[in-house]
């Protein structure tokens, strides 16, 4: 029996329609309709996409009028039952619309754009202003393809009758092809044109060289592009010349690291190892939901036991979801997961074009998929089924999302766990004290790895003194000890890392005489100097300027930059290195796709000899002949507003250490620092993680901090400093009086960086004992702050990871 009416999520991400509405499903889509598909309804004066949440006969109440859903967007649900809970749960969970949580589980793909349908009638009168409109009748258009003047006109002769314009909604993506390439099978034209071309035509030479290597082939004009680095141009006259045919093929879109890897066999177990595995797997055949927390010294073959547990689980006919994060997604993670589960491997990461993260998805949908591997988002994969969970590295703040809705990857795998009952694996070599504490009261329980695999041993760690050897010198970002390594490691044709810290820093420009900084107008923030464009850049607005000559304020000509980038260190390591072959890895460096995989690759086969970077030169990398690794600047967290700083520097020590002596000859690390006492590079320095957790427990408790404490973060916001303050202060008022007395209240007070994207931010932080115990209240809030008119937001986060 088919019911009549459905509960519709519609898509609107307001307060005021963050709930179902019941709309009638008409006869002929009765049997259509089911839980979790999308459906076009109308919506006050608008049609609109909604997700089907739930069915029913319950006829609503006499008074309210019911409209009728207009068609249905799916053959399919895009959601199941445990996605749909999820959403309910993940909802309430983080303070967020229900609908915005749907959108974020679901690809890009899926969520609808808005598009219309403009007719002519026959009273439209022709002028200057309307003539765009003529070429317009009955086509496709988007508001985007319109000045906001184009629009007004749109508008008003809509209401004049002129003209009609008719929503159509539709997928982002529907039936997709691309521009693309055959090569030509002729390979005497080619070499015909290989004897005629100009000596300095170098890109048709190169061109002409690619072609007859894949003689009939055919590639999109985007692999064609990142294989070869051709321009546009130079295709076109590959076109002209016949070299080339231009087609339109409806491609298989899959990330290219997956195809065809090397098949990889185990590795024997080490005792350890062993334990670890035989928990999990015991957790997982006898269907339990379990946590484990894996503390693994790095290189401990931490990477060894989720991939054998994932193979068991397989094995048992089960799926298996795999996270890591963004930064540690490299290629070389990704094919050594390829090679163990070859095809059966969905691949989900920030890299992929949405058409690509859309065909994983579906062949994750369709049941294609075993083991997926991916970054934060992953964790909404529709896997069904699920036998095991891993989030490696779960202390990373990544797997915190930073926009609405802020979910945490960690916590949604936990949920998924239970949902399935399935052990879930949280491994780290430096777990947040969160989960290191919840191990410590058994509510994870905690797996240790505490020697490295195979006969690798951890690296000696010397902490360097820059205060001392900076001292009457020169500027400069290598110790003498440092450089002195290095040039010993170049004679042993061996390898060095170089991690430059660069989180709460960056290179700026400043006065030496007055101290002038140049700011951006619209965030107040330090600009960053980028040399290769030669201007100034703010990295939260993207406002950019040119490099000033003089200070504005005293005239002086010494205004020059200050603090330091991977640039400016490849520039040096040039200077007084000038034989070393440096490979430098940041996120500019990056930014092009495949370019990270090139580098890494090159470095692995040595044809570099310092591999030079930030952050993202300390998570995850495993090169044997890396003997070196130098922390040039180890402290510029630590001064961060965060009660997280120690922690955070800890950790980024601890996992760059481990980068040295992963093969068979011995590791050192040479860690610069002007606080060399600080526990936080002490305890690193020895490898301590256990004496670390102490220490800072300690602290955190003094300082009624997490894991003692939850925190609830209010962010208020305005375009007017003065309207935000006033409120902030009412909320604080309003909230003293409600809340419990034993709940600690901080602030409010004006953010880190107060000023971005021309609002101005405050903050509330909220301390205390039970975790969901101020929620009532806090929805509350966020009621009475819509009825505030005018551009005041409110915004709550659940146990922040930053301040900034
Ligand atoms: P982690 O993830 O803990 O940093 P990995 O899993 O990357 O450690 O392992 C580090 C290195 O040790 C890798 O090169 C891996 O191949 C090797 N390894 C792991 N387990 C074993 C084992 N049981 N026997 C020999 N080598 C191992
Ligand atoms: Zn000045």
């Amino acid at each position: 029996m088919n019911s009549s009416y459905a509960q519709v999520i519609v898509d609107v991400p307001t307060q005021q329609t963050n709930q179902p509405y019941t709309y009638a499903i008409p006869t002929d889509l009765l049997d259509l309709v089911q839980v979790g598909m999308r459906v076009k309804v109308p919506f006050g004066k608008r049609d609109l996409m909604g997700f089907v949440v739930d069915l029913t006969d319950q006829k609503p109440a006499d008074n309210v009028q019911i409209k009728a859903i207009q068609s249905v967007m799916d053959l399919v649900p895009v959601l199941n039952a445990e996605l749909l809970a999820l959403s309910a749960q993940l909802a309430q969970d983080v303070f967020a619309f229900r609908i915005s949580v749907l959108k974020t589980i679901l690809p890009n793909a899926l969520s609808a754009t808005y598009q219309y349908l403009i007719q002519l009638q026959p009273t439209f009168r022709l002028n200057d202003d309307s003539q765009f409109l003529q070429a317009l009748d009955q086509q496709v258009v988007q508001l985007t393809d319109f000045t906001s003047r184009q629009r007004r006109l749109i508008s008003t002769l809509h209401q004049q009758g002129q003209l009609t314009v008719e929503m159509l909604i539709q997928d982002r993506l529907g039936v997709k092809t691309q521009r693309a390439y055959q090569i030509t099978a002729d390979d005497d034209l080619l070499v015909q044109a290989q004897q005629q071309l100009r000596a300095n035509a170098h890109q048709q030479a190169q061109l002409l060289a690619f072609a007859r290597q894949n003689l009939g082939q055919v590639f999109t004009q985007k692999e064609l592009v990142e294989m070869t680095d051709l321009s546009s141009a130079t295709l076109r006259a590959g076109v002209s010349k016949e070299w080339l045919q231009v087609l339109a093929v409806e491609k298989l879109r899959r990330p290219l690291e997956t195809l065809n890897p090397d098949r990889e066999a185990n590795l024997t177990l080490n005792d350890q190892q062993k334990q670890a595995f035989e928990q999990i797997i015991t957790a997982h055949q006898s269907h339990t939901y379990q946590p484990f927390l894996l503390e693994g010294i790095t290189g401990s073959g931490k990477t060894e036991v989720y991939l054998q547990a994932a193979q068991q689980v397989v094995q048992d006919g089960r799926t298996v979801l795999f996270l890591v994060p963004e930064i540690a997604l490299t290629p070389q993670m990704i094919r050594r997961v390829s090679a163990r589960f070859g095809p059966s491997v969905a691949v989900l990461h920030s890299g992929l074009s949405e058409g690509e993260r859309y065909d994983e998805w579906r062949r994750i949908q369709r049941g294609d998929v075993k083991v997926v591997v991916g970054a934060r988002s992953a964790v909404f994969a529709p896997l069904t089924n699920i036998g095991l969970i891993i989030v490696d590295e779960e202390h990373e703040v990544s797997y915190q999302q930073q926009d609405n809705p802020r979910y945490n990857a960690r916590q949604v795998a936990l949920w998924r766990g239970e949902y399935h009952q399935a052990p879930v694996i949280l491994g780290s070599a430096t777990p947040s004290l969160e989960s290191r504490a919840r191990a410590q009261k058994g509510l994870y329980q905690l797996l240790m790895l505490t020697k490295r695999a195979g006969d690798a041993h951890l690296p000696t760690v010397q902490v360097v003194d820059m205060r001392e050897s900076l001292a009457g010198s020169q500027e400069t970002n290598f110790s003498p000890e440092l450089k002195q390594k290095i040039i010993e490691r170049l004679q042993a044709h061996q390898q060095v890392v170089l991690l430059l810290n660069r989180r709460g820093f960056s290179s700026f420009v400043m006065c030496r005489d007055c101290g002038y900084v140049p700011r951006d107008p619209n965030c107040n923030l330090a600009m960053t100097l980028h040399l290769d464009s030669h201007c100034l850049k703010c990295h939260y607005c993207g406002y950019q300027t040119a490099i000033p000559h003089r200070c504005p304020q005293c005239q002086s000509n010494r205004i020059r930059y200050y603090g330091t980038g991977t640039e400016k260190v490849a520039m040096e390591l040039e200077k007084i290195l000038p034989e070393a072959r440096v490979i430098r890895l940041d996120q500019d460096t990056t930014r092009k796709k495949g370019s990270l995989a090139k580098a890494l690759q090159d470095f692995g086969q040595q044809k570099a000899d310092i591999l030079l970077g930030t952050q993202m030169v300390a998570k995850g990398l495993d090169f044997p002949n890396v003997t070196l690794v130098g922390v040039l600047n180890a402290d510029t967290a630590l001064g961060l507003p965060d009660f997280h700083a120690s922690e955070r520097t800890f950790q980024l020590l601890t996992q760059v250490s481990g980068r040295a002596g992963r093969g068979q000859t011995a590791g050192e690390v040479v860690v610069q620092t002007f606080n060399p006492e600080h526990y936080a590079i002490t305890f690193a320095q020895k490898h301590d993680y256990e004496g670390f957790y102490r220490y800072e427990m300690r602290l955190r408790q003094i300082g009624q901090y997490p894991p003692y404490y939850y925190t609830i973060q209010i962010q208020t916001s305005d375009l007017d400093e003065n309207v935000v303050a006033v409120h902030t202060a009412q909320i604080t008022r309003w909230l003293k009086s409600q809340l419990n007395r034993d709940v600690i209240i901080l602030g409010p007070s004006p953010q880190p960086i107060a000023k971005l994207k021309k609002r101005y931010y405050f903050q509330i932080l909220l301390k205390f004992k039970k975790p969901h115990e101020n929620d009532e209240l806090l929805q509350d809030l966020i009621q009475r702050a819509q009825q505030i008119k005018g551009n005041f937001q409110v915004n709550i986060v659940r146990n922040p990871l930053t301040f900034m």
